[in-house]
């Protein structure tokens, strides 16, 4: 307890998911000093549940398809609020992704002839999914802890960051503790990459996680001098669990509706009719959790609150080896055979398409030497995140970042440290280990669920929003009275309060990202906004309580604007 060790290392890269590793194996293909941190276990990662797929127009099943059409179907669904360099820079770059990926031993699915197999995800032109089962990025981790331990990089995954340290808007490192014994790290670091995943655990019901996604990267960045780009653009997955309650929003893969799963109310209907009868099941994740949403809302539901989605009528070679993972989770947990049987399912918090504002070009920040990638950052998905585009965006970016940090880090002429940084950090932590008072952490960890999950989930309206922001300021104020007390089975209690923290400053930037963005746009719904608004065809930027900006988006450049289906010559968004 209070023990201090330092570390120095060329770059510091935060986070141990797909993003994070892919970065630092780019690094220590370079020949830098790499170090890799996260808070969970390396082989558990967030990126582990990641099921259906990774997208790159690899054209193996259709041979029609282009990168470019996929940087279009990427724009359309993002209902503009992407970054079209950024889309550029992934779709481009995706199929050498997938090389990477083969190089590093990730098993992807194949056809007779050697061909990587293809699959059809919602909304896609083609079929441009890559997999391997349902586990695609429980293998993708797999490969790439393989060969981040071929390259011998260094990875401590029990270590909770708790400050990014910056002086003169530059960072120089970062500070935390061991979540086993308390002991404290500072790690100097030239650059740092942000690599600390997205919000989704501030929701009640979510496919993250216990304990992650909690929102450390927003604090983390924004205390640095960083700011988030449209935080309240989340991603509601129509297919969460219900039960049990302790695994409330474990995910159905979207490969079940891909495969030909049907969605049914609580009266036999395939009610996907009334909301997209073109696509149906196949349409995107936004219209079909709203759908879902408002099935259940308007009493179509079943008594539980949700709504079926059946694969029984599928062939059972068809369930057992496109869907293993769903097969075996919905044994596991409720001793149902999907074979035979519906799944219950109601949207649940998924993805944070907002994050941390980054360059297109390299993903640097606001504060020189910090990046950030992967679920962290922003840019690529706007208002609606195209299945598999996630997985694809950390092997694309990573390497990009990986290459940045390490030109930043070898053109710094001297390491820049600041003693008050590094002692406010750790006054912070002495502060939290000192908390005695009579709150609980986890309970105030709940009641911030209870808020977003009532006033800011797949419906909004300003009222709602606005007794969100109030019940929120109540719950920070007890956060001053909170007790923490670390035991003989680790410091948990202390990341908890961290989490916590993290928690609060999350659901402040969505919840003001929400009522500014006064429209009804991809998964970002306003009753009182029903219609898409022109003039908020832009980002939206937080910097901190009350601070929210507007930030134009640059143009679609005219190839990729003739490629998609619902946008008119002047770049307007039609139906
Ligand atoms: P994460 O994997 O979330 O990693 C974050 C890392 O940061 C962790 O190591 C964590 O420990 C660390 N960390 C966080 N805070 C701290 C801190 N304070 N101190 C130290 N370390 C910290 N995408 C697709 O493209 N295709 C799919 O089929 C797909 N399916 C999905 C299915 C599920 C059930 C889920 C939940 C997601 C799915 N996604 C999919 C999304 C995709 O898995 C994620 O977006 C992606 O894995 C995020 O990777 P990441 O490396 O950015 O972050």
């Amino acid at each position: 307890d209070g023990f201090e060790r330092r570390i120095a290392a060329s770059v510091l890269v935060i986070g141990t998911g797909g993003a994070g590793l892919r970065a630092a194996i780019e690094l220590a293909e370079r020949g830098v000093g790499v170090l890799a941190v996260g808070k969970r276990p390396k082989a558990d990662a967030h990126t582990t549940l990641a099921a259906g797929g990774i997208n790159a127009a690899l054209a193996t099943m259709d041979p029609q398809d282009t990168w470019q059409q996929h940087a279009a179907d990427t724009l359309q669904e993002s209902y503009l609020l992407a970054d079209p360099r950024t889309v550029r820079i992934v779709t481009e770059g995706a199929a050498r992704g997938i090389a990477d990926l083969e190089r590093y031993g990730t098993p992807f699915a194949r056809e007779a002839d050697g061909r990587i197999s293809q699959r059809f995800f919602g909304a896609h032109t083609y079929r441009r999914t890559a997999f391997s089962g349902d586990y695609t990025g429980l293998e993708i981790q797999r490969a790439l802890v393989r060969r981040a331990t071929e390259l011998d990089v260094p990875i401590l995954d029990t270590v909770h960051i708790t400050r990014l340290l910056v002086r003169h808007n530059v960072v120089f490192g970062a500070y935390g503790f061991d979540l086993g014994d308390g002991s404290r790290y500072v790690i100097h670091a030239d650059a740092v990459i942000l690599a600390t995943g997205g919000h989704t655990r501030i929701w009640r019901r979510t496919s993250s996680r216990r304990d992650e996604n909690t929102g450390d990267t927003f604090r983390l960045a924004v205390l640095a001098g960083a700011r988030i780009r449209d935080p309240e653009l989340v991603q509601f997955h129509p297919s969460g669990l219900l039960e049990p309650e302790d695994a409330a929003g474990t995910l159905v893969s979207e490969a079940a509706r891909g495969e030909g799963g049907k969605l049914l109310n609580a009266l036999g209907e395939r009610f996907m009719a009334r909301y997209d009868p073109e696509r149906m099941e196949l349409s995107t994740r936004d219209r079909v959790a709203l759908a879902a949403y408002t099935e259940i809302k308007e009493g179509r539901g079943t008594p539980r609150g949700g709504v079926r989605l059946d694969v029984s009528h599928l062939p059972r070679e068809t369930i057992m080896t496109r869907l293993p993972r769903v097969h075996q989770t919905l044994l596991e947990l409720q001793m149902l055979d999907i074979t035979q049987d519906p799944i219950e399912i109601a949207p649940t918090a998924h993805y944070s398409m907002g994050g941390v504002r980054v360059r297109p070009e390299d993903h640097s920040t606001d504060v020189d030497g910090l990046y950030a990638i992967g679920e962290a950052a922003s840019g690529l998905h706007g208002a609606n995140r195209l299945g598999g585009n996630s997985l694809i965006e950390l092997l694309v970016y990573g390497r990009i970042v990986g290459e940045a940090a390490a030109a930043y880090s070898a053109s710094l002429q001297a390491q820049r440290r600041c003693p008050l940084a590094l002692a406010e950090a750790r006054r912070e932590v002495d502060r939290m280990l000192a908390c005695d008072g009579p709150e609980n952490v986890r309970v105030l960890q709940r009641g911030v669920r209870d808020i977003m999950t009532e006033h800011c989930g797949v419906v909004r309206d300003e009222a709602g929003l606005r007794a969100g922001l109030a019940e929120l300021d109540a719950v920070e104020a007890r956060i001053g009275a909170i007790g923490v007390h670390p035991d003989n089975a680790g410091y948990q209690d202390l990341a908890h309060a961290f989490d916590l923290k993290s928690t609060v400053l999350a659901a402040r930037a969505t919840l003001e990202a929400a009522l500014e963005r006064r429209e009804t746009r991809g998964c970002h719904n306003r009753s009182d906004y029903p219609g898409l608004e022109e003039s908020m065809q832009v980002n939206l930027v937080w910097s901190g309580p009350g601070k929210v900006e507007r930030e134009e988006i640059p143009p679609i450049p005219a190839p990729i604007a003739a490629l998609m289906r619902h946008v008119s010559s002047d770049g307007k968004l039609v139906e």
